[in-house]
């Protein structure tokens, strides 16, 4: 068996037709265009790129942005300053907090003051709270995404065996609450759960969301499972350009013969955060526009 390939590109093609209809409607009947506030505090490269791709994907659909560069010594009371703000700006309708926040900044405290119905990540305690009873506000991005391209491809999760391995506020618990919303049986591995290929090969659908190079081997796998890869790990490499790559939690070529289906790294999960983040922010100017 060689596994269907889970390329994303179709579908966040199609996610930022739809946002991009959206906001045309939008300005037809509202007059307005939504906007989304991005915050970042500091240099780190990494998240300098996750923002610019983020400006740009909500210039080409039509959403405006803010752009808050800070430098890496603000204080936390700023930071909190602005995004009360921002807050109290009619004309921003979504804000993000890139994280990492540098370290003397409790993100928590950060993220706990962003209004909720403004919170396009889905981090605010109320709208993780509304997620996890099953009646979410927004769609976490990209756990919003990993369903998406699921049912792009036909995998219903509804009565199937997930098992996600990683734990993090961003990615495996709330991905967890949107897999039982969707009636799947989910069970949620971290770093301290015993004799985990075993565990992982219970499963119909795999999730590696662990942020370690080829963890996920061919014996962390049944014949036939789904695997989505949402790692995004750099790694060396002197035959491509800049001298490094991306690969994912998941041994690819370990992984084809024995799945279903695989997503693969770059060019699977990660385009859909984006395009989740746009549909947010939709959703963002609907409620407070209604
Ligand atoms: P994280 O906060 O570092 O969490 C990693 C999780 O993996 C933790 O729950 C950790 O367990 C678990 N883990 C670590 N080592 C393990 C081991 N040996 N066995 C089992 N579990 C282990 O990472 P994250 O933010 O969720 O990100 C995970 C990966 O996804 C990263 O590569 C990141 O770059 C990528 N990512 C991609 C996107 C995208 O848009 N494609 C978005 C977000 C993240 P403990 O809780 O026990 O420590």
């Amino acid at each position: 068996m060689t596994a269907i390939v889970m390329e994303s590109k179709p579908l966040k093609e199609a996610m930022w037709a739809e946002a991009s209809a959206m906001v045309e409607d939008r300005l037809k009947s509202r007059g307005g265009r939504p906007c989304l506030a991005v915050v970042l505090v500091g240099d780190d490269p990494a998240s300098a790129t996750y923002v610019k791709n983020k400006h740009a994907a909500c210039r080409k659909v039509g959403i405006d942005t803010r752009d808050f560069h800070l430098p890496a010594e603000t204080s936390q009371a700023d930071l909190i300053a602005l995004v009360n703000g921002l807050n109290g700006e009619s004309a921003v309708n979504g804000i993000l907090v890139q994280l990492p926040l540098p370290k003397h900044i409790d993100a928590r405290a950060v993220i706990g003051c962003v209004s909720p119905v403004k919170d396009v990540d889905c981090l605010h305690p109320e709208n993780v709270g509304l997620l996890f009873l099953g009646t979410p506000r927004f769609e976490p991005c990209t756990p919003g995404g990993i369903m998406r391209l699921l049912a792009f491809y036909g995998f219903s999760v509804e009565g199937k065996r997930v098992v996600i391995i990683g734990r993090s506020n961003i990615v495996g618990k709330p991905l967890s609450a949107l897999m039982l919303r969707a009636h799947a049986t989910v069970t949620l591995c971290h770093s301290r759960t015993r004799d985990l290929p075993s565990v992982a090969r219970e499963a119909d659908i795999l999730i590696a969301a662990i942020g370690k190079p080829h963890f996920v081997t061919a014996d962390y796998i049944h014949d036939g499972a789904v695997v989505v890869d949402v790692g995004v790990n750099q790694v060396p490499d002197a035959s491509a350009k800049g001298g490094k790559r991306l690969i994912g939690d998941v041994d690819f070529d370990a992984a084809l013969p024995k799945a279903a289906a695989i997503s693969p790294v770059p060019g699977g999960v990660g385009p859909l955060t984006i395009a989740s983040l746009l549909m947010n922010t939709l959703r963002a100017f609907d409620l407070q526009t209604a």
